[in-house]
């Protein structure tokens, strides 16, 4: 079977990469299951750059495997799209999320709900034998809500309201947010290029 390796040591992600991808005819391996084990400067100014950087960098070590990279984020609109690309190192990479999500709240003291919008992307890039490369984008829209709320997700998940669901991305069950998450459209995108 064909091989197709995940750039990522997020156990949380390949879960849900493996479970979105379970059928696509490829055997599904992790960085550490490939044996592979690099750092590599994601130096790119859009989620895609990041995501082509990371997939053809570690393309080039196994040049007979489909190497998948993601890089995701959180744009606000208010705040002309920060965090970004810059979602993770937000306020130091140390900083825990209870803290970097107060910050964004309080930059939004006063603005209402119309002016809160904000979504989640993901870009995932796919690096092939042949030198193809394919990228998509998922995206989730939703408002900042005004206090954090729920405990499953991770990151800005607790500040991340859906209005017609009336929770937050930390209020729904793992299942449930990758039927609509961001990572989940961009997944299920990719794999029709798979
Ligand atoms: P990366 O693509 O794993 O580097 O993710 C970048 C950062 O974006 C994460 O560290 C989180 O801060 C944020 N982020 C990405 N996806 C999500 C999500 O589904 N929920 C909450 N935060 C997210």
């Amino acid at each position: 079977m064909k091989k197709l390796i995940f750039a990522t040591g997020n156990e949380n992600k390949m879960k849900e990469i493996r479970m979105i991808l379970a059928d696509c005819g490829y055997e599904i391996l992790s960085m550490k299951q490939a044996g592979i084990d690099v750092d590599i400067v994601e130096d790119g100014d859009t989620f895609e750059a990041n995501a082509i950087i990371k997939a053809t960098e570690i393309q080039k070590l196994v040049p007979d495997c489909v190497v998948l990279a993601d890089d995701s984020g959180l744009e606000v609109d208010y705040l002309g799209g920060e965090p970004g690309i810059y979602s993770a190192r937000y306020e130091g990479v140390d900083t825990p999320y209870e803290i970097k999500n107060k910050i964004i709240i309080d930059r939004l003291a006063g603005v209402p709900d119309e002016k809160r919008t904000a979504r989640f992307v993901c870009a995932i890039a796919a690096a092939f034998p042949d030198g193809r490369v394919e990228t998509r984008r998922g995206t989730i829209e939703g408002i900042i809500g005004y206090e954090q709320a729920g405990e499953n997700g991770f990151g800005y998940d607790p500040i991340f309201y859906l209005p017609e669901r009336g929770m937050t991305t930390a209020q729904l069950s793992p299942e449930e947010k990758n039927d609509i998450s961001h990572r989940g459209n961009a997944l299920r995108m990719i794999k029709e290029v798979l």
